[in-house]
């Protein structure tokens, strides 16, 4: 059925020269693992020292942002193609760090989507409601937005090949995580709506991960819950030691 993805958003953390160190050491303990599919998300500067590390392993290498056009004067910008040069198989889109601080929205989250299956990435696309959204019991209609829009103007057959990750706002980088109840839940609408979208094969077929202060210590309670795929993992994928007890759950 559904092949369980784990991967870790690094965030703005680490040199390139950190990053040589940990894939080192990452590749030094991971026996092979058949049926979980492994990825690291390093910044852009690392990414280069990563793919080459990686060249050989199942582990699988992700960004964390991208621009949606081709090329151009777009200073400062990072284009589909170049991610898929350096052999980046994974781009996370809409994280709700880049909504809250560099003004992405549904519209550039759909368009970024568009972009990188274009060159053969795999979006994993973050949606989740902030703590005042839930509060006004709005988890559901904000999600269902999040996952229309972004998933706007795309075939049933380019849908199936999205990661979305389900990212309860409050829940990132707070130590406050969702219940392993309340995220299935969740997790089980999205799937509606994506049934809604592009119908029940699909839906039975795209990956939902849980995100949002996963630790090697509730990673087994989320991967119990039928509806959800695997995990978004922030802080707990900066250690070799907590990231490979997370992949292991
Ligand atoms: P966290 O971050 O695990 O540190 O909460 C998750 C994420 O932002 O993807």
């Amino acid at each position: 059925m559904r092949k369980p993805i784990i991967a870790g958003n690094w965030k703005m953390h680490k040199t390139s020269s950190e990053t040589k160190e940990f894939i080192l050491e990452l590749l030094n303990n991971f026996s092979e693992l058949e049926n979980v599919e492994v990825v690291i998300c390093p910044p852009f500067t690392s990414l280069e020292t990563a793919a080459n590390l990686l060249k050989g392993s199942n582990i699988k290498l992700g960004a964390q942002n991208v621009h949606y056009e081709k090329s151009g004067a777009f200073t400062g910008e990072v284009a589909p193609d170049m991610l898929k040069d350096l052999g980046v198989d994974y781009c996370i889109i809409g994280h709700s760090e880049r909504r809250q601080y560099f003004g992405e929205t549904d519209e550039t989250v759909n368009k970024k989507v568009k972009a990188v299956l274009e060159v053969g990435i795999i979006p994993i696309m973050c949606v989740g409601e902030t703590l005042s959204e839930r509060e006004n019991g709005e988890t559901e209609s904000v999600c269902k937005t999040q996952v229309t829009e972004g998933l706007k103007g795309l075939t049933a057959e380019e849908i199936k090949k999205v990661v979305i990750a389900y990212e309860p706002v409050w829940a990132i980088g707070t130590g406050k995580s969702a219940t392993k109840e309340d995220a299935d839940e969740t997790i089980g609408y999205i799937r509606k709506v994506v049934e809604e979208i592009a119908g029940k094969e699909v839906a039975d077929a795209i990956r939902i991960q849980y995100g949002g202060s996963v630790k090697p210590e509730n990673i087994t309670s989320y991967m119990e819950m039928p509806q959800i795929d695997g995990a978004l993992v922030g802080g707990a994928s900066l250690q070799v030691k907590s990231f490979l007890e997370i992949a292991k759950f």
